[in-house]
């Protein structure tokens, strides 16, 4: 499904994938061929490591567990493709870091919470006929652990053991930033200067916005820059709909873990996306919305995950570790905390 470009010229294309709406943004250097090559990359991730693609690597693993955990059967080691492998165990490497606050084993928990399915309203909204007890959540939440899963390769062959019948692998949280990494080698490979991607949210900044051209230009950023991107991170209290800072970025991913991007309500309650591994429910932030902006995808989509799970002073504290990763965090009063420096422009919200 191709939802179309400006005019014929191929300014930009999207598609949907990944569960969400994919746009790239080429300019005047975007040919239908580069299009097909760079959407046709994000399905064959999507194809591997999806959840709701029944025939996909991840949900293979999850119906073999699923049997094994029914049959009281030995999950034997499953075997996977190196891409899958890779991201698994980034995942499995941020799950560590994080104490679990990251859990790629959380799929028990997202098809209870059935947030990969919910039906769109007339209005645009999401909704959910079913609002999971407290005992489905307990039962759920045992099948949560990333401790359960080992990932070991011999030669060419790459194996996952599930040290657990019944776990269920889920890279929702990850994939994004992944594919948006994979498109950049494309992009590079290709010759092509700047590009903007947009994975439902999960933003690649590719190349500069454009050369130096005029004085006013020349006078902000200097003639031997260039003049970067300008991403706006959403206003989390009106939807996503206006924006509250603007972050300046030339080769950077800026991905955003919000409440407000999918959530259902029942009896005026919020239930989001995001869920805490610990409580099995949508997790109680004191964040509103977390952006992480980063040179690697993968890394910036984990961590906004992560960094909204873990609440504004763990999450501030953790991002000490990583030199070269900024954050833009909005808390549920409002307030705008980041390390972005001159780099972020706080707007009046
Ligand atoms: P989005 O995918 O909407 O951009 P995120 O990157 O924050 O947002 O990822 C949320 C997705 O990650 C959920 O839809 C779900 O599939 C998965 N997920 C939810 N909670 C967790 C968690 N604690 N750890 C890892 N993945 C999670
Ligand atoms: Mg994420």
């Amino acid at each position: 499904m191709n939802y179309g470009c400006k005019s014929g010229k191929n300014f930009s294309q999207t598609r949907l994938a990944l569960g969400t709406v994919c746009k790239i943004s080429l300019y005047e250097k975007g040919t239908p061929e580069l299009y097909e090559k760079l959407f046709d990359r994000i399905f064959q991730i999507e194809k591997l490591m999806s959840t709701t693609i029944d025939e996909s690597e991840i949900a293979r693993l999850n119906s073999a567990s699923h049997n094994a955990f029914l049959d009281n059967s030995d999950v034997v080691d499953f075997p996977i493709s190196f891409e899958t492998y890779s991201v698994l165990q980034e995942a499995l490497n941020i799950a560590k870091m994080t104490q679990g606050a990251f859990d790629p084993t959380i799929g028990s928990l997202v098809k209870l919470w059935n947030i990969n399915s919910l039906t769109i309203a007339d209005d645009g909204s999401y909704t959910s006929e079913v609002l999971p007890s407290e005992t489905q959540i307990k039962t759920a939440k045992n099948f949560v652990d990333y401790t359960t899963i080992d990932l070991h390769s011999r030669e060419d062959v790459y194996l996952v053991t599930l040290k657990k019948r019944g776990v269920q692998l889920e890279l929702g949280g990850i994939a994004k930033g992944y594919a948006a990494d994979e498109l950049v080698k494309i992009l590079r490979e290709s010759g092509i200067e700047k590009a903007l991607i947009d994975l439902g949210g999960n933003i690649y900044a590719y190349g500069a916005k454009s050369d130096i051209t005029n004085f006013e230009d020349a006078a902000e950023f200097g003639t031997e820059n260039r003049v970067p991107w300008k991403i706006g991170i959403k206003n989390p209290f009106d939807g996503g709909k206006g924006a509250v800072a603007v972050v300046s970025c030339i080769d950077k991913s800026v991905v955003t873990s919000g409440a407000y991007e999918r959530y259902f309500m029942v009896d005026d309650k919020r239930y989001h996306h995001i869920l805490d591994p610990k409580s099995g429910y949508p997790c109680q932030s004191d964040l509103e919305s977390v952006s992480i902006i980063s040179e690697n995808s993968m890394l910036a989509d984990s961590l906004s995950t992560s960094c909204f799970v873990m609440g504004f002073e763990k999450a501030r504290e953790f991002m000490k570790t990583f030199d070269d990763v900024r954050y833009v965090f909005i808390k549920t009063d409002g307030l705008v905390e980041s390390n972005c420096g001159d780099e972020l422009k706080i707007l009046d919200y």
